[in-house]
């Protein structure tokens, strides 16, 4: 088959092509290769590839598949990876020097699940240093730069993961998501993206960010195929004491049943100021078909939006600060060659390892936590983050989802945000109270800018109803299906 027609299809039309026999697994794989070659010297997605490791899964499915031995819908289909999450044998630096010469002994739990499944497990993926940033310019390795506008950020931090499947450079991806991480990467790069409830997914061999916060979901260029991902990396592991003992449903056939109409909520704190003109005319524009499909749509109240930021940032530094502290110089990281005592090792290692960000985020994380602000901020943030959580289970009282757009501006220019933390850290205003709440929330698609930037919505339902959140968003996507354009990249 052309590799150009191969790398335009979907993951299930992909594993549909492979079941039927029209291609092969290692057709597809060489032609992502030929694709990553031709685009990402732009793109820059890619922070680490072991091709003949790709091609020999690849090979290995083909074999598997010719003895009637086939793992699944996606055995032979590529899934890169966003580099924190381990694969045993490869190397995993989160975007950070400190890390420059880890490689990973084992595999993530997400890792073993797609490997389970046949799944052909590609490159490293990029993102802003340990997954602290909205646009990937905290990159130790540079930045990605968003296909559909190459002076443009891709969004982040999984901005490798969203920009790899607009790019067509994979047909799915992982990311993590602490505060928005794959669903505005993914609006501001016009793919799908999801984050799960909190416990869903194993957080086990995930590099910890935040760990009452992170989730690793999907990216794909449809609601289908994220579905697919999603329910093969989903279910209970004892090796994350957070993950949360339940069935995981068939996500697939969820999509296919659950089609009636529902009651759908626009929480008007959303749609206030700061909201970008054309951002808010396609999202509008989706509660009008939403409209004419029947879904009833009604206004609710997060009145706790605007403090969802400031929690935020008080929680996921103080956590950031603690799971960092592993970074030592002493154990996996590398080592200053300046030290000169014990304390020194300490000081001098993360001093040169760490970037910006993650040092003023371990700074801020630290004072949050020390005696004297404890009370004032972390205790003060926890308390909030409950009445947060709160709001959510009241607007769940008279609505089965909640639809907002997924980032307040299309993807902007490299360094107009990165001078100014607080302007940066806006960027994700509508995504990081699902995180503090728990709940699902996913990015799909619903245009695009005149000058051709992507815009994204979001959907967000209770805990735990993926199926239906998944259902709604499907909905949407199968008439719509913005997410499989692809830019031009000359
Ligand atoms: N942009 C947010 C931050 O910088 C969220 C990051 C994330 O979800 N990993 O913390």
């Amino acid at each position: 088959m052309n590799p150009n027609s191969l790398i335009a299809k979907t993951a299930t039309e992909l594993g549909r092509d492979l079941e039927s026999g029209a291609c092969k697994a290692e057709e597809i794989a060489a032609a992502y290769l030929e694709r990553i070659e031709q685009v990402d010297g732009k793109v820059h997605a890619f922070l680490h590839r072991d091709d003949e490791n790709f091609l020999a899964q690849a090979r290995a499915s083909d074999e598997r598949r010719a003895k009637g031995e086939t793992l699944g819908p996606l055995d032979g289909v590529p899934v890169c990876l966003k580099d924190v999450i381990s694969v045993e044998g490869q190397p995993l630096t989160a975007a950070s020097r400190i890390l420059e010469n880890y490689v990973s002994p084992y595999d993530a739990t997400v890792t073993r699940k797609l490997k389970e499944a046949g799944a052909v497990i590609g490159g490293r993926l990029n993102l802003d240093e340990f997954a602290m940033g909205s646009s990937t310019e905290n990159s130790a390795y540079g930045p990605t730069r968003n296909p559909w506008d190459l002076e443009r950020v891709p969004g982040g931090s999984s901005g490798g993961s969203s920009a790899a499947v607009a790019a067509r450079e994979a047909p799915l991806t992982l990311g993590s998501d602490t505060g928005g991480s794959i669903r505005q990467p993914a609006s501001l790069c016009g793919v799908v993206g999801m984050k799960p409830t909190y416990g869903m997914v194993s957080r086990y061999g995930l590099a910890a960010f935040a760990s009452s916060l992170d989730q690793i979901g999907p990216f794909s260029q449809t609601v289908e195929d994220a579905a697919l991902l999603l329910e093969t990396i989903s279910g209970h592991d004892p090796l994350d004491s957070t993950s949360y003992p339940t069935e995981v449903p068939s996500y697939s056939r969820a999509l296919r049943e659950d089609t009636s109409p529902c009651t759908l909520g626009l929480p008007k704190e959303f749609f206030g100021e700061g909201m970008d003109d054309e951002v808010r005319q396609a999202v509008e524009k989706a509660i009008d078909f939403f409209k004419t499909e029947g879904y009833e749509i009604v206004e609710v109240s997060l009145p706790t939006t605007d403090l969802s930021v400031p929690v935020y940032y008080v929680v996921a530094t103080a956590e950031a600060s603690s799971n960092l502290a592993r970074y030592d110089g002493i154990r996996y990281t590398s080592r200053s060659e300046r030290a000169e005592n014990a304390v020194d090792v300490y000081a001098k290692s993360r001093g040169e390892g760490f970037g910006e960000e993650v040092k003023r985020r371990c700074i801020l994380g630290a004072y949050g936590l020390s005696s004297g602000y404890y009370d004032a901020y972390y205790l003060r943030a926890q308390k909030t983050r409950t009445l947060i959580r709160q709001d959510f289970d009241r607007a769940f009282e008279k609505v089965d989802a909640i639809l907002t757009p997924t980032s307040p501006t299309p993807a902007f220019k490299f360094g107009e945000k990165s001078e100014d933390p607080i302007s940066m850290y806006l960027s994700d205003a509508y995504t990081i109270s699902t995180n503090l709440a728990g709940l699902p929330g996913i990015s799909v698609p619903c245009g695009f800018t005149e000058a051709g930037l992507p815009i994204g919505l979001q959907l967000i339902s209770k805990a735990f109803e993926e199926s239906h959140l998944l259902a709604v968003a499907h909905a949407y996507d199968r008439e719509h299906q913005f997410g499989r354009r692809a830019p031009e990249l000359g």
